[in-house]
Order: structure tokens, then sequence, then C-alpha cells
């Protein structure tokens, strides 16, 4: 079977990779027996994709068994910060330490070329369960984004140095949106000003940038511009904005991308421009060794963009998770009425509706209720589209209901019609909402 959409050197890695994989990892091994073929190309293509809920099943037979580190680790998911409710996944230190280093060789090839990078100076809220980073440029100032009572002093004093290093001016700051979130708002509530250290670039990663957040981040930071990245804890690396054609493309360590049916994961898709698809994802060696994962399913919904001329390589938007989303059968298939992320940026932007608690307000450390995801939730019930919402009364129940129609209205034509058609929507108010059970996978790995 030919494969002409990737390039030679993907093709390369991803070769190895299943060579590695077939040899080392006895999950793998099975799997890739199992489609007997003997070409290892072949034998990938007809692999099912990888559930976060079947990798975490397979264990410690995932991993590749030639390597003996002690580093077995877990760590908690990112899905506890959106929902309080603990999950777990399966990267762990050593491959994302190996993957870190891989990254930091390439960066720094890139400064030796570029003075002007070198110069750089940048803030940075890393996620301690990510993995420790394993250099420390001078440039680079660090605070680790943890649920501790001193996550604020750390970062403001990593700010200040950031700044006297700098000379007045910090080029980047970057962490993953709860963390520069959390920082703002607590600068807001003492009454610090963090736009004296006037940032350049305000980069955030992990989950969706919604306006209201960005609206925040841009008040209180005052940056020039603000960059979101696409990011996935199983996954080393992230996916950034291009510049040219404005989607998201994965920087380095590469990763070989695929897209499937968002309703259907047996059925792959040949990318094409605004088709809605499941991202499925396979980390590469020599860049992730540890726990290779092959055809990972991310449960993430992307809008695919164009093909980039620039850089050889489809584009694509992430528009939220698959499972969350709400699709109806159409003449050319089923096609999206509701997607995740767009209806996350509407009911994010109502405050009567209640967030899920966060850890770093649980703890004390920031009064309110600010920062967790918004309690809400959508679904079929029979013929019925469901629209489940837990809000602080007094809330004007109508008024709600008119924000979230007209919101979803405007974002998908296809949702303004099936409306007009009869579409059967009821919208239940609730004082508290479970928080979503997706998250609500309890095994170890490793331990
Ligand atoms: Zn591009």
């Amino acid at each position: 079977m030919v494969i002409n959409f990737i390039d030679t050197f993907l093709q390369k890695l991803l070769l190895e990779t299943v060579a590695q994989a077939h040899d080392h990892s006895p999950f793998w091994h099975e799997q890739l027996e199992a489609t007997h073929e003997k070409a290892p190309l072949d034998a990938f293509l007809l692999l099912p994709v990888l559930s976060k809920t079947r990798a975490i099943a397979a264990g410690k037979n995932l991993y590749n068994q030639s390597l003996n580190h002690l580093q077995d680790r877990v760590y908690l998911s990112s899905g506890t910060t959106r929902t309080n409710n603990e999950s777990l996944f399966i990267r762990r230190q050593a491959c994302e330490n190996e993957a870190l280093h891989e990254f930091y060789k390439l960066e720094q090839k890139q400064h030796e070329t570029t003075t002007a990078i070198k110069k750089t100076t940048v803030f940075e809220c890393f996620n301690v369960f990510h993995g420790l980073p394993s250099e420390q440029p001078e440039n680079v100032f660090r605070a680790p984004w943890m649920y501790q009572v001193n996550f604020p002093e750390l970062a403001f004093t990593a700010l200040e140095d950031a700044l006297v290093y700098s000379q007045g001016s910090i080029d980047l700051v970057r962490g993953s949106v709860s963390a520069l979130l959390t920082l703002a708002l607590i600068a807001v509530d003492r009454g610090l000003n963090l736009a004296k250290y006037q940032t350049k670039i305000v980069s955030t990663n992990s989950y969706e940038l919604t306006p209201r957040v960005k609206t925040i981040l841009q008040q209180v930071y005052q940056p020039r511009v603000i960059l979101n990245s696409y990011s996935l804890t199983e996954m080393p690396g992230s996916a950034s904005k291009c510049p040219f054609c404005k989607a998201f493309h994965f920087g380095e360590p590469p990763i070989y991308i695929e897209y499937f049916s968002p309703y259907d994961a047996m059925l792959k898709l040949e990318p094409t421009a605004g088709a809605i698809a499941r991202l499925v994802l396979t980390t590469l060696y020599p860049f992730v060794q540890r726990t290779p994962l092959l055809r990972f399913d991310t449960g993430d919904l992307v809008r695919i963009h164009s093909f980039c001329e620039e850089q050889s390589r489809w584009g694509f938007v992430p528009v939220g998770r698959a499972a969350s989303s709400i699709f109806v059968p159409c003449d050319d298939g089923m096609q999206p009425i509701v997607l995740s992320g767009e209806f996350y940026s509407i009911v994010d932007s109502i405050p009567e509706i209640k967030r899920h608690p966060h850890p770093i307000e649980v703890l004390g450390i920031l009064p309110g209720n600010r920062l967790g995801m918004p309690q809400s939730q959508l679904f079929w019930r029979e013929q019925t589209l469901i629209i489940q919402l837990a809000v602080n009364e007094p809330a004007h129940h109508a008024a709600i209901q008119k924000q979230i129609l007209d919101g979803l209205c405007a974002t998908h034509p296809l949702f303004k019609k099936k409306l007009q058609d009869g579409l059967a929507i009821k919208f239940e108010f609730r004082e508290i909402l479970e928080p979503l059970t997706t998250a609500n996978v309890n095994l170890q790995l490793g331990k």
C-alpha cells in the first residue's frame, strides 16, 4: 500500500517506530501480528485506533521492554483541573524527558543560528506532572505549575527575575491556560500590575482559549500578541498556529497525524479542506521510545483547514471533544450541529453558569469560582437535544437559553436550519452537575 501524503522523513520514522513497537512492546507485538501483515507499514495501516481506556488497560504491556528505566510513573490528567475528578494518563516522565531533550537540542540549534532568539527572555509555568525540564538556560525563568499555596509567590518571583534579566521587557510568557489565568486573577485580586513586564507574547497551551479568558489575559498582561497552542498530556510537543496558513501544525518532536471519521473509529479519512475529523496521532521513534503510542485516538475533533504550501502539510483547527459534540444525519452523511469547543466558548461567557471547582480554588489560593470548566453538558435523550446547566440562582433562565441558542445559530448554519425545521431542544437547569464520566477512569499504571 502506498501512502503518498507523508514525506519520506516521517515515513522513515514511522517504519522504525512500528518495528521497535513490534519487537519490544508486548501489546504492540500482539496487535501488529494480528494484522497478519509482514510489511510494517501495511500492518500499521490495519491497526484499529487506540482509545485512552484501552491504552490504560494495556498497562505495562505497552512499554518497550528492552528499556529498563526506573521511572515507571503515571500522572494525574489535566482532566482533573476541569472536573476535579481524578483520571490517569499514560505518559511517563522518562518518555517525556527524552522528547524534551531532543526538542531542546533542536531549539539550541536555532539559538546558535539566530542571535535575536538567544537574547529572548522567557517566563514559563511548566507543569511538574509533565516531566521536569532537562536544561535551565539563563534566559528562561520558570515556576512550577502545581496546586500548592506557594505557586503564586514562586511565579511572581520568577517574573521579577525575568524583568531584571531582560532590562524592562519580557519577550515571552508561556504556560497552560489555567496557570496563566490563575496568575492573572491573583494579580487582579492583589492589585498587582503585570502590565509593567511589557510582555511581547503570551503563549498558552493545554486547552482552548475562550474569548472570556483571552480578554482577561489581554487586560492583565497587556501583551502585543496572544498565541494558543494545542497539546495533549499523552504527546510530547504541541501544535501551534502557523503564520502562513493560520491553522495548527505540530512542531518538534515530529508526530505522525491521521484523520478519522468523527463517529466511526474504523473509518480513516483522506484530508479534505473543511472536513471535521477525529485527530489520531502516533508518537515517533526515536523521540518517544518508552511508551510508543500508535494510532492514539485523542478524542479531539479538528476542522481540517487546507494544505499549507509553506509547511508542505495539512493544517487543522481544534474544535472540541468528539464525545461531547453533536452530529445529525444529513444528505451527505453525519454533520456536526454543535462542536463542543464552540459550545464551551459560549457557556464560558455566561457568568450565571456555575463552574466545576478548580483545585487552586479548593485550596483557597484564589477565592471565587472563576477557573474551572463551566458546569454544562449536552447530549441526546431519545429525539431531544438536552442541554443541562448548573446555574447560580437567581438566574434568568430564558435569557441564558436565548444566549446559548443565538450563539449556536451564529456558529453553525446547520444548527439554525435544524432549529427552524423543528429540532427538539430541552434545557434543564440544575443546582449542580456531576463531572463528565470520561474522566472517571480509575486505573493505575506502573505502580
Ligand atoms: Zn501552515
